[in-house]
C-alpha cells in the first residue's frame, strides 16, 4: 500500500544513464509529487551510491554482481535495501512497493524487468524501445491483460500519444515520425565508410547514451521507433511514416481521416516527456527553456535517404514481415553497434552485420516468448561470428 497516495513512488531501471539521470533531475524538482523506491545501474556502482544516498530509495540493485561488495559498502549507513546480478533486476520489478516503473535500460537487458512489473500490474513508462521491438506482440497483449498502461517516454511516441489525447473514437489515417537524420544527414557511403566512433557520437541535437546515440547516425533508431509505434499504437505498417526533419522541433505528428494533422512540438529536451510521463495524465509546470518561434522560425521536411541509411529498408521489412524478425535485426544491431564502438567494424559494416543476420536466423511467424529469447541469442552469436568478436 501506498502510504501518501499524492506521492508516485517511482522505480528507475537504468537510474545512471541518461534517461535515467534526468528522470532523477525531474524528480529532484517535484519531491512533492513523486518519491523514488528502486534504483538500478549496471556497472556505473559510484554513480548509482550517490544517486541511493541523495533519494532515499527502498532498493537498489546493481547489475554487475561483482560490485555488491562496494555498494553495500558505501549504502552502510542506510536501510537502503542492496542486490545485485540479473536475476535480482528481474526479481525486484516483481516486488509491489512501487507505483510506476521508468524502465530506461539500453537494449535487451530492459525486457525481462519490464515484463515483471507488466505481470504485477505496475504501469511502465518505457524509454526502452528494445523491449517492444523484440517481442512487442506480447509485452502489449499482457499490458491489455493486466490492464497496465504503457506510456512512452521515446520523444516520437509521446508526441503521438498527446495527440491522440480526446480521440479515443477518431481512426488513425497515419503517424508521421519525425527524425533528426542524425549526425550524418546528407552524406553519402563514400563518406560514411570512413566515419569515426567519436565523430557518430556528435549529435546534433540530442544528449543521449551512446549505443541511442550510434543507432541515430545509422537511422536504426527511426527504424526502431517504426516498430514500437506499430506496437504502442496498434498500427498497420503502412500507417507509419517517416519524415525527416533537422530542427526537431516537431516530435512527431498523426493524421487523422478527415487529413487534419496534430502535431506535437517543443525544443529537443527528453526531460520533457520523462516528466510527461511519470505525471501522466497530469502535466506538471517546471522552468524548463520554451521553444520560441521567432528563434527558430524555419521548419524544414525531407524524405530520409534510404539508399545510404539502408537500416530503414531493413527495419521496414522487419516491421512488415513480423515475427521474430524484429527480435533477429534488433539483436544483430545491438552486437554491430558495440563492435562499432570498440572500433571493431566501420560504419557502414554495422547494416551488412544486421541484413546478413536476418537472412540467416530461421523466420518464426509466431514466436513465443522463449522463441523471442532463442532467436535473440542466435542471433547475437551468428553477428559475433561474422564480427568475429
Ligand atoms: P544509457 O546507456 O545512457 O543508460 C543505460 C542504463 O541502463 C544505465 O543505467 C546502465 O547502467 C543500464 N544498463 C546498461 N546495460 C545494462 C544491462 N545489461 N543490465 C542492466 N542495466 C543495464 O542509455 P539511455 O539512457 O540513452 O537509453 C536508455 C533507453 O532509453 C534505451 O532503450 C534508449 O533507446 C531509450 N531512449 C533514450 C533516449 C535518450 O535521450 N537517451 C531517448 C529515447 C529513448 P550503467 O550506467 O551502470 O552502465
Ligand atoms: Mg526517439
Amino acid at each position: 500500500m501506498n502510504a501518501n497516495p499524492t506521492i508516485r513512488r517511482i522505480a528507475i531501471f537504468g537510474s545512471t544513464g541518461s534517461i535515467g539521470t534526468q528522470a532523477l533531475e525531474v524528480i529532484a524538482a517535484n519531491s512533492d509529487k513523486f518519491s523514488v523506491e528502486i534504483l538500478t545501474a549496471h556497472s556505473n556502482h559510484e554513480l548509482l551510491c550517490e544517486q541511493a544516498l541523495k533519494f532515499n530509495p527502498n532498493m537498489v540493485v546493481i547489475g554487475d554482481e561483482k560490485k555488491y561488495h562496494d555498494v553495500k559498502e558505501a549504502l552502510s549507513s542506510t536501510d537502503i535495501k542492496v542486490f545485485a546480478g540479473d536475476k535480482a533486476l528481474e526479481e525486484v520489478a516483481g516486488i509491489d512497493c512501487y507505483d510506476l516503473m521508468l524502465a530506461a535500460i539500453v537494449g535487451y537487458a530492459g525486457l525481462r524487468p519490464t515484463l515483471q512489473a507488466i505481470g504485477i500490474g505496475k504501469p511502465v513508462a518505457l524509454a526502452n524501445k528494445e523491449t517492444l521491438v523484440i517481442a512487442g506482440d506480447i509485452v502489449m497483449r499482457r499490458a491489455v491483460e493486466n490492464r497496465v498502461p504503457v506510456i512512452p517516454v521515446d520523444s516520437e511516441h509521446s508526441a503521438i500519444f498527446q495527440c491522440l489525447i480526446g480521440e479515443i473514437r477518431n481512426r488513425i489515417e497515419k503517424v508521421i515520425l519525425t527524425a533528426s537524420g542524425g549526425p550524418f544527414l546528407g552524406r553519402k557511403p563514400n563518406y560514411l565508410v570512413n566515419v569515426k566512433r567519436e565523430h557518430a557520437l556528435q549529435h546534433p541535437n540530442w544528449n543521449m547514451g551512446a549505443k541511442i546515440t550510434i543507432d541515430s547516425a545509422t537511422l536504426m533508431n527511426k527504424g526502431l521507433e517504426m516498430i514500437e509505434a506499430k506496437w504502442l499504437f496498434n498500427l498497420r505498417p503502412e500507417q507509419i511514416q517517416v519524415l525527416v526533419h533537422p530542427q526537431s522541433i516537431i516530435h512527431s505528428m498523426v493524421q487523422f481521416e478527415d487529413g487534419s494533422i496534430k502535431a506535437q512540438m517543443g525544443l529537443p529536451d527528453m526531460k520533457l516527456p520523462i516528466q510527461y510521463a511519470l505525471s501522466f495524465p497530469k502535466r506538471i509546470p517546471n522552468k524548463f527553456p520554451r521553444y520560441d518561434f521567432k528563434k527558430v522560425n524555419t521548419l524544414t521536411f525531407e524524405e530520409p535517404d534510404i539508399r545510404t541509411f539502408r537500416n530503414l529498408v531493413l527495419a521496414t521489412e522487419a516491421l512488415n514481415k513480423g515475427g521474430n524478425l524484429p527480435s533477429v535485426m534488433n539483436a544483430a544491431n545491438e552486437i554491430a553497434v558495440y563492435a562499432f564502438l570498440r572500433n571493431r567494424i566501420n560504419f557502414l559494416d554495422m547494416t551488412d552485420v544486421v541484413e546478413k543476420t536476418m537472412q540467416k536466423i530461421p523466420f518464426i511467424e509466431r514466436p513465443t516468448l522463449e522463441e523471442y529469447f532463442d532467436s535473440d541469442g542466435e542471433a547475437r552469436n551468428f553477428a559475433a561470428d561474422l564480427i568475429q568478436l
